[in-house]
């Protein structure tokens, strides 16, 4: 460690972690209700239909209690080993609001940033 540097602490991850197949997502909020950490977030529909929202899981906080899964109506949700799950994440992910999260960065996911969201055609400056 340099002198001045903050340490790291290295942080265990849960033996799986739960990741949603947006795919499958009808955007209930369902599993958002029964999460204890509040790590599940809605983000944009797949285009930019607020109507039908989709839902994502912030991995670096899931502490992989399995709620999610058991509640979730349209089983779109699986436990994944964490060893997988930030690569499987990128592959299901469609839309995110997590753009600094480690998987969002590697992955060819499209990022959604918070906030208002444009209108159909208009350009985001
Ligand atoms: S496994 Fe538990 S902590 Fe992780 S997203 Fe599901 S409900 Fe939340
Ligand atoms: S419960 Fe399932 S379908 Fe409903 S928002 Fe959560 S992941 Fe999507």
């Amino acid at each position: 460690m340099t002198e001045g540097s903050t340490p790291v602490k290295a942080k265990k991850r849960p033996r799986e972690l739960a990741v949603v197949n947006q795919s499958g997502c009808t955007g209930c909020e369902v599993c958002i209700e029964f999460c204890p950490v509040d790590c599940i977030l809605t983000v944009p529909g797949p285009d930019y239909d607020m109507h039908k929202k989709l839902v994502e899981i912030d991995l670096d906080v899931c502490i992989g209690c399995k709620l999610c899964v058991k509640y979730c109506p349209w089983e779109t949700i699986e436990m994944i080993p964490s060893g997988e799950a930030l690569q499987i994440a990128a592959a299901w992910t469609q839309r995110s609001v997590l753009p600094n999260a480690e998987w969002i960065r590697t992955s060819g996911a499209e990022v959604v940033e918070e906030g208002p969201l444009p209108l159909p055609g208009s350009k985001v400056h």
